[in-house]
């Protein structure tokens, strides 16, 4: 018997993170290196939320705080998804958590037992499959395809659901494609769903604000009330408010897995940082202008690296309409090797090769369950952004 727990062997750590501290040490060692590997935007956090956070240390609003929120916080959350979502939803029905991240572990350590199954379309967010496991649950892979951008259809789903099903993991705007589902595509899977009452929904809305082409965001609950009672909605402020550091997300459902969720986060981390919260409490209530302002500005990126993906030789780009990634595929260059005479037979061999000949980070789309492809956050300086397509172009022409 070894020391570390078995549960650490059905899992791996984040490849993402991975690929940016790679690209942090190579920049360390003098190395030109542009990173576009990290899932955050690239601008500071607005001022009036950091002088909402400045405002509570200052008020000594620095103590522990309720388990899963203060009431102010859970107020702006009720009301944000009021306004925005057009659901109503109880305090007792939020909880607040240091980031997305620790909603969605709270919910499936809460909820899975050993064998049940968790339905996650892929290509997925690293962390679903690895927090499943961990909590002793099977997660089942349903893969989707370019030609359906990246989104689940309803006979997959069908196909996809057994006795076992516990819950399934849906995100949009995606991390990793940016794929977005339109109201009338949910509508297609909350109907299978409704078929399927023992199946709960998992909702990742981390992305909704950024979403471009003028389309409508939809999350489930708003397209079909009926789910309510079996749905975890996830939200938080992270990539909305450029607030990744401050570590603030929440969810909202019923409150029977809410108190259980309370329950586990009592036993670990406790509340989330209370400073976090006050600034939330300002991220959700005070001005919203910066939003709209900083999508038109990732739409310009976006339009900027599909348009020099498409041209670079053996890539495909397919354009997202939200999020900041883009997910081309790299299939037409696997098999060629590369100026510095690399042979690339899978995707992590192309980015690995990319980031030692061209200087230029980016994950392998076999992290995130489908490949060969890999994934470009465009949350970076337009100027960067360009440099890095300019290099990639360069680095597939030579391939032979
Ligand atoms: N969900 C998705 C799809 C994400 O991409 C991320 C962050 O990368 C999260 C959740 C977690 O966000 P947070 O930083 O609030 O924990």
């Amino acid at each position: 018997m070894g020391f570390l727990a078995d549960s650490l062997s059905r899992i791996k750590p984040s490849a993402t993170i991975a690929v940016t501290n790679k690209a942090r040490e190579l920049k360390a060692a003098g190395r030109d290196v542009i990173g576009l590997g990290a899932g955050e935007p690239d601008f500071d956090t607005p001022e009036n939320i950091k002088e909402a956070g400045i405002r509570a240390i200052r008020e000594g609003k620095t103590k522990y705080t309720a388990v899963d929120g203060i009431p102010e916080l859970k107020a702006a959350i009720v009301a944000k998804f009021r306004r925005e979502n057009h659901i109503d939803y109880a305090p007792a029905e939020v909880t607040v958590s240091a980031g997305g991240k620790q909603v969605l572990y709270n919910a499936l350590m809460a909820t899975l037992n050993v064998g049940d199954e968790v339905i996650i379309p892929a290509p997925y967010w690293v962390s679903y499959p690895e927090m499943v496991a961990l909590g002793g649950g099977t997660p089942v892979i349903v893969q989707t395809t370019m030609e359906s951008g990246f989104r689940l259809t309803p006979e997959a789903l069908e196909a996809a659901i057994t006795p076992r099903t516990k819950w399934i993991i849906l995100c949009s705007p995606s991390n990793p494609t940016g794929a977005v589902y339109s109201a009338a595509q949910l509508r297609a899977l909350t109907d299978v769903l409704l078929r399927h009452p023992h199946v709960w929904v998992m909702t990742d809305d981390m992305y909704e604000h950024l979403i471009y082409d003028g389309v409508r965001f939809a999350t489930v609950v708003e397209v079909e009330s009926r789910l309510k009672d079996r749905t975890l909605t996830v939200n938080g402020v992270s990539k909305a408010y450029a607030m990744t550091g401050w570590r603030i997300g929440y969810g909202a459902g019923p409150s029977m897995l809410i108190k259980a969720m309370a329950t586990i986060q009592s036993q670990s981390t406790s509340n989330p940082t209370s400073i976090s919260q006050y600034a939330a409490v300002e991220a959700l209530t005070g001005t919203q202008d910066f939003i709209p302002k900083n999508a038109a500005l990732f739409q310009q990126r976006r339009d900027l690296v599909v348009g020099m993906l498409n041209q670079a030789n053996g890539l495909y780009c397919p354009m997202p309409e939200g999020a900041f990634y883009v997910y081309p595929s790299c299939a037409p260059a696997m098999g060629k090797t590369t100026k510095g005479g690399r042979k690339l037979a899978t995707d992590e061999d192309f980015v690995t090769a990319l980031l030692e000949e061209e200087g230029v980070a980016v994950v392998q789309g076999s992290a995130f369950g489908q490949g060969p492809a890999f994934r470009i956050s465009y949350a970076t300086a337009t100027e960067l952004l360009e440099e890095a397509c300019i290099r990639i172009q360069r680095f597939c022409g030579n391939l032979t």
